[in-house]
């Protein structure tokens, strides 16, 4: 059974992993290669649950015990006991297989191992791992407490009964899985990315401008978000890096990267985590920056 829960990145995802797992009485270890991400993750999971207990859905008690049952820090060795480590760091496979290659030698022999990919073979990272059986795909969205799906993507290796803890794992924290094949950027990120890759093509291409493509698509098609909003809510960095898979990965040029989306990730401009991305973030009010 999972008890205790390492996470490994504590970027916008791993924080909010991190809340969701010790919000449900989990255990947590949470481990990120910079220290400053790992402060400012905690302060990001308590202002968060600030947030819910205004909302009503959280009480200061179990606050304080959530946050008492998360310990951080940057030595593998945090995970010695943990039963599963769901991996939530950048969205790159050699910085994932150097993490799996760390990770590794410190876990108990029946520990199990999820990534938090958004589109990166899970068979191909399984395979760089001492336990193939025991690891899966946990593709949790963003933000991660308020978002109610996990996609679960079972790569070839895969046990039944490693999918099976990680399913019920997935209901103790509150939220609905669905299965996806291991296929390049499963189901969610097959169909989400190409339109937002679509839309700065868009915007790339003078059809509209980002406020007319974020109003089209909102009040057009009752999307919560533009996709313009929403590419910078993800990361421009991210979003990139599901082209760059779906491309390489399905061999078509309907999925190649907007040269415009390029562009941005090589001027920095990632999105609301760099404060820069379609919309300028530094005011009070994000403003759009074409
Ligand atoms: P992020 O940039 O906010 O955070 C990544 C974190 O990983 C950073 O804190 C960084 O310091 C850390 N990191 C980098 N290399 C590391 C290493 N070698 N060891 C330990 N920590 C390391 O990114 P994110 O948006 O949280 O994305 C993380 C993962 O979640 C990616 O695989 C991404 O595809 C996936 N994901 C993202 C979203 C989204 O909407 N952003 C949604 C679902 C899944």
């Amino acid at each position: 059974m999972i008890q205790k829960i390492g996470v490994v990145g504590a970027g916008q995802m791993g924080n909010g992993i991190a809340h969701v797992c010790a919000m449900n009485g989990f255990e947590v270890r949470l481990l990120d290669a910079n220290p400053d991400s790992l402060a400012k993750a905690l302060a990001t999971i308590a202002g968060n649950m600030d947030r819910q207990i205004k909302k009503g859905a959280m009480t200061q008690e179990a606050k304080d015990a959530a946050l008492a049952r998360i310990s951080t820090g940057t030595d593998f060795a945090i995970f010695s006991d943990s039963d599963l480590v769901i991996e939530a760091a950048t969205e790159n496979e050699a910085v994932k297989r150097e993490i799996f290659k760390k990770l590794c030698p410190h876990l108990k022999k029946a520990a199990l191992i999820a990534s938090n990919t958004s589109s990166i073979s899970i068979t191909r990272l399984g395979a760089s791992t001492d336990r193939a059986a025991q690891f899966m795909g946990m593709h949790f969205m963003n933000p991660v407490p308020v978002m109610q799906l996990v996609e679960l993507i079972r790569g070839i290796a895969t046990s039944n009964e490693t999918y099976e803890a990680v399913k019920e794992l997935t209901a103790k924290l509150g939220k609905i899985s669905a299965t996806a094949e291991d296929f390049p950027a499963f189901i969610v990120n097959r169909i989400l990315l190409p339109m937002i890759n679509e839309a700065v093509y868009t915007l790339y291409e003078g059809v509209g401008s980002v406020e007319s493509i974020d109003t089209a698509m909102k009040l057009g098609t009752n999307h919560p978000m533009g996709p313009l909003e929403l590419a910078d809510f993800i990361g421009l960095d991210t979003c990139l890096a599901v082209m760059h898979v779906l491309y390489d990965g399905l061999s078509d040029s309907k999925y190649r990267p907007c040269p415009l989306l390029v562009k941005y990730v090589e001027a920095g401009w990632l999105g609301r985590k760099t404060k820069r991305g379609f919309y300028d973030y530094s005011g009070p009010k994000p403003v759009p920056t074409r």
